[in-house]
């Protein structure tokens, strides 16, 4: 899927889910290690933010002014780190998008998840 497609989906998300969910007790604005208190059953994956060339995804990030990783106003720009190694999530319950990924490799693996705002959601291309 691709940042139009994942744009598509996120505002139909945003358009009929309203009430609050087991899946938003926690903020997850930004990039968050999975809550133990979430359950991941109740999510289905959708889709990923993989590039479809299968070229190795690239490890820069787009962080535009003072948003860091963690920022909660960072941009989901579906080419750069980490967005382009994430599974797109569905709550089964109310239908809210999330993104989902495992940082890191050896012994170090974090799973994390954020949710999907329509509004963060920049089609940045590559640079040359
Ligand atoms: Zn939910």
């Amino acid at each position: 899927m691709n940042a139009a497609t994942l744009l598509e989906f996120a505002r139909a998300a945003e358009a009929r889910t309203t009430a609050p969910c087991t899946c938003t007790k926690t903020p997850l604005d930004g990039w968050q290690s999975q809550p133990l208190s979430l359950d991941e059953t109740q999510f289905r994956e959708i889709g990923t933010l993989l590039p479809e060339d299968y070229a190795e995804p690239t490890f820069s990030e787009y962080l535009p002014g003072k948003t860091t990783y963690w920022s909660a106003d960072a941009p989901i720009a579906p080419r750069y780190f980490p967005y382009n190694r994430c599974s797109v999530w569905e709550c089964a319950l109310c239908g809210r998008l999330y993104l989902h990924y495992t940082e890191g490799g050896g012994y170090f693996v974090d799973r994390r998840i954020r949710a999907v705002k329509a509004g963060l959601i920049e089609d940045v291309p590559l640079p040359p």
